[in-house]
């Protein structure tokens, strides 16, 4: 099968993520009565780094890309977030990425902040040898600033746990011993947490849970469609599916697949490890990848990448819950629209924190030297996400506003109240 990826509408011109997320910081610094230094202080990264990456090729000529590492804050922690490795990965996509890092390990108490980094580079186009050579010299040259007690980097879009493996590999021959807790993400055999690589899955599926029994529908009486089929879509569908939630649509930046019955998720997971794509799969019909936005489903859940439900398209958005399992996948525009339609958006910050929650208990496990049973890492897992939606839902319901504006307003002030008991130095 030729797969070609089709024109992706994603955000405005008017918004990016980094633009909306200092609006989301805006809004909750009015809310908590935060004096303008302190927002600035927030506004900005702690530390920026900016790398050329050469490569050579396999046929001997040279290219370089752009990496980034921006380390938004580390004032509860050292840092904490992906490695991005995407075409549209820019220091201002970063930067946004950074932020929002931030207030997701403070939303769920982690002792951490907020980071990420990312190559400008479509890994597809390149042979595994090539994303090798890329993710080492990436890695060596991000080097000075990450650690397991400076900044911890993960897999995100286009990296994974194999790429996480190399980065654990080149920062341990540099200290001249293995040092396990520099990132995580990595595979179980290198000390890698049980449970991580569905974890973040676990948690969209357990808020999306959650979000249902609050508007009063049982889960054999949802449906869902999932944007994006890759590490958090693939099995976020699948929870769902095994919740009872009737799954009727998935899409991957080549198209979509419907079944209004719904889909047999395990044998599409087949089928996509088979052929690279959602695309061809025989038990359901095509769909256009746009229309998956529109469809009259209970829940969506936008798993791909950012900016995808915009001004321009949220008047089309017909679910009633949207549970972000990417990151920043409605605009600040889009979801003035939907809380005005009562549509219920469980924020990306809360929604996906299961990844970043099991990133820490596998640095703690790295620590210890000690590992945990699947049962104890899952019931943790639970555990926390239910805590912390539990949280953000009170603040919701006492204080007001969307549930992305009850979420900013706990994790901004608990950043804060580190900062201040800090102090400023000097
Ligand atoms: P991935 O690279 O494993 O998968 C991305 C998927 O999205 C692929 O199926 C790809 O084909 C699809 N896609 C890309 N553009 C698309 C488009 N325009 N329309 C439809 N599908 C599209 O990445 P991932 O790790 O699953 O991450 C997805 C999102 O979740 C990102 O926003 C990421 O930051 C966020 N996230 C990931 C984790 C994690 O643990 N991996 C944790 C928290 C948040």
């Amino acid at each position: 099968m030729t797969i070609t990826a089709p024109h992706t509408d994603t955000h405005s011109a008017t918004s990016t993520p980094l633009v909306d997320a200092l609006e989301q910081l805006r809004d909750a610094a009015a809310a908590l009565d935060i004096d303008e230094g302190s927002v600035q202080l927030l506004s900005q990264a702690r530390r920026e780094i900016s790398v050329g990456v050469p490569l050579r090729r396999d046929d001997g000529t040279v290219e370089v890309f752009r990496g980034y590492r921006v380390q938004h804050n580390f004032t509860r922690g050292p840092a904490k977030g992906g490695v991005r490795f995407a075409p549209s990965v820019d220091l201002d996509e970063v930067r946004a990425l950074a932020m929002w890092m931030t207030w997701k390990c403070a939303l769920v108490d982690l002792p951490y902040g907020g980071a990420k980094g990312g190559v400008a580079i479509d890994p597809r186009r390149y042979s595994d040898a090539e994303i090798e050579r890329v993710t080492r010299r990436y890695t060596s040259e991000i080097l000075p600033v990450i650690g397991p007690d400076r900044d911890i980097p993960a897999p995100d879009v286009g990296t994974d746990e194999r790429t996480m493996a190399w980065m654990m590999d080149t920062f341990s021959v540099s200290s001249g011993f293995t040092v396990q807790s520099v990132v995580t993400g990595k595979p179980v055999a290198l000390g890698g947490s049980l449970g991580r690589a569905t974890s973040t899955s676990r948690g969209v599926a357990l808020v999306a849970l959650a979000a249902l029994e609050r508007r009063g529908i049982a889960p054999r009486n949802a449906s869902a469609a999932v944007q994006g089929f890759g590490k958090v879509g693939r099995h976020a569908a699948r929870f769902l599916a095994e919740a009872g939630v009737r799954v009727v649509a998935v899409s991957d930046q080549y198209g979509a697949v419907l079944a209004p019955d719904g889909l047999d998720v395990e044998a599409l997971a087949a089928h996509v490890d088979a052929t690279g794509s959602v695309v061809g799969f025989a038990a359901a019909d095509a769909l256009d990848a746009d229309e998956l936005l529109r469809l009259e489903v209970t829940l969506l859940v936008p798993a791909a990448v950012e900016g995808v439900i915009h001004e321009g398209n949220v008047g089309g958005v017909r679910a009633r819950i949207i549970v972000e399992g990417a990151n920043g996948p409605v605009t600040t525009a889009a979801d003035a629209h939907l809380a005005a339609r009562d549509v219920l958006v469980v924020p990306d910050i809360l929604a996906n924190a299961g990844g970043v929650i099991v990133s820490y208990f596998e640095w703690v496990q790295a620590k210890q030297t000690y590992r945990w049973s699947l049962d104890t890492v899952e019931s943790r897992l639970r555990e926390r996400m239910l805590g912390a939606w539990d949280a953000v839902s009170t603040e919701q319901t006492t204080a007001g506003g969307t549930l992305r504006e009850a979420a900013m307003r706990i994790a901004v002030a608990r950043v804060l109240d580190a900062h201040r008991n800090r102090g400023l130095y000097p």
